[in-house]
């Protein structure tokens, strides 16, 4: 269970609050407080994709399974190689990839090998194609070759029952490739993580309803729909919840039971804070945070049942921010990934930023190449957390530091890229 100690009051809003986490405060807070999910599955590799493995993968066989040519050319044996001048040799045969030739190769002799295919016996290494002179069944080969060349040596990429894959990885499409390449069909991976969520605002109305005077479209709702979707997170969508004290209670206690982790947008700044807090309070065991960052200054997070709970706050922009960079990795973590850390890379901001120090920011940014092949970024303007757009135009964060009191145009800056090669 979690302590009482995690709760902090919210209170003033300058940007020196010493009541205020850090965001790797905040990290670890949370980070402290959950664990995986228990519950493991065994799929076939096709849908094991985006899927944690749930235990290690170790080969089952030698791979290369037997030693075989990287070229097409002859196999010989290393002692026939002259040490200067020519020599000659008999061609006895062919070895194809799928076709092993069945006789040794004796001294004088050498076989035609493809590519992929077995060594002969008697032969360990091979002479490209282009080095070698043929006339009929002779080939004249010279000094240039090296003993053992071009050979693919049986297991040297995994011996059996070396660690191929680490229990917690997520499953790549290049690790599907290596299982298959192993003969490996099906894996366990751990069950999907269950996150149910829903937004709070009397003001919001769902897509397909007539705004009235003073009310807005639920966006919130979707941003997570997408980005829990990318997570590969099993959802329960639950909708809008009016700021009514027993229909945010009734959902809180319907997310709990359903799913392993809830998340709330909305009604956790300071003039709704009490009212939210009360029915957490009442429910769970949940602190409301202030974090040093922005967007997204206020949090709440614990548990409401056996679920985690994170409360974000409502502005759009605020409330991708803080999934991004705290509900995110807590997810992940909770999913058994043992990979978690976001990548961070050094880039040239073309424009002048403005910031003030005590927060870490985390600006929309757009990143590129600029002819000399630097990543440059720029800002994507307006930085107001309530303007979803300029999440929509950017492709990276532009993360300044709690002590930066902002950039100008030409300064290095670390930038966050969305979007990961996989
Ligand atoms: P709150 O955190 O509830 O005080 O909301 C802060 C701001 O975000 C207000 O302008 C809300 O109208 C807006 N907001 C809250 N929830 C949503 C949502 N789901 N979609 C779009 N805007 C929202
Ligand atoms: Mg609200």
């Amino acid at each position: 269970m979690m302590s009482k100690t995690l709760k902090t009051d919210p209170s003033c809003m300058d940007d020196f609050d010493p009541n205020s986490l850090t965001v790797e405060q905040a990290r670890k807070r949370i980070h402290e407080s959950i664990t995986a999910i228990d519950g493991f599955e065994s799929v076939a590799i096709r849908r094991a994709l985006g899927r944690t493995l749930a235990t290690a993968i170790l080969s089952p066989i030698n791979v290369p399974s037997h030693t075989n040519s990287a070229m097409d050319g002859y196999a010989v044996n290393s002692r026939e190689l002259p040490a200067t001048g020519q020599h000659t040799l008999s061609v006895c045969g062919t070895a194809l990839a799928g076709h092993p030739l069945a006789f040794e190769v004796k001294a004088g002799q050498c076989a035609r090998i493809m590519t992929g295919a077995m060594l002969p016996p008697g032969t360990d290494t091979i002479i490209m194609q282009e080095h070698v002179e043929r006339d009929g069944d002779v080939i004249r080969i010279d000094n240039r070759s090296k003993p053992g060349q071009h050979v693919r040596q049986l297991g040297e990429d995994l011996s059996t029952g070396q660690t191929v894959l680490e229990a917690g990885r997520c499953i790549t499409p290049a690790d599907l490739g290596l299982l298959a390449s192993l003969g490996i069909a099906e894996v366990q991976v751990r069950r999907k993580l269950r996150v149910a969520f829903f937004s709070t605002g009397d003001e919001l109305r769902s897509i397909g309803q007539a705004l009235e005077t003073g009310q807005i479209y639920d966006s919130n709702r979707y941003t997570l729909y997408g980005a829990l979707t990318a997570l590969g997170v099993d959802i329960l969508d639950m909708g809008v919840i009016p700021d009514d004290r027993e229909k945010i209670e009734q959902a809180f206690h319907h997310a709990a039971e359903n799913a392993d982790a809830m998340i709330t947008t909305g009604g956790v700044s300071v003039g709704e804070a009490d009212f939210v807090k009360e029915t957490l309070d009442k429910l769970g065991q949940v602190g409301f945070w202030k974090i040093s960052m922005k967007p997204g200054r206020p949090l709440s997070f614990g548990k409401v049942g056996k679920a985690n709970f994170f409360g974000l706050p409502g502005n759009p922009v605020s409330a991708m921010v803080t999934f991004y960079q705290i509900v995110q990795p807590a997810l992940n973590q909770m999913m058994g990934k043992n990979d978690i850390e976001p990548v961070s890379i050094q880039a040239r901001c073309v424009s002048a930023l403005k910031k003030s120090a005590g927060r870490v920011e985390y600006q929309r940014g757009i990143m590129e190449t600029d002819e000399q092949g630097q990543m440059v970024v720029h800002s994507t303007g307006h930085q107001g957390s309530h303007i979803l757009r300029s999440m929509s135009l950017a492709n990276c964060f532009i993360v300044l530091d709690l002590e930066s009191a902002g950039a100008e145009a030409g300064e290095m800056v670390t930038i966050q890229p969305f979007y990961g090669l996989f």
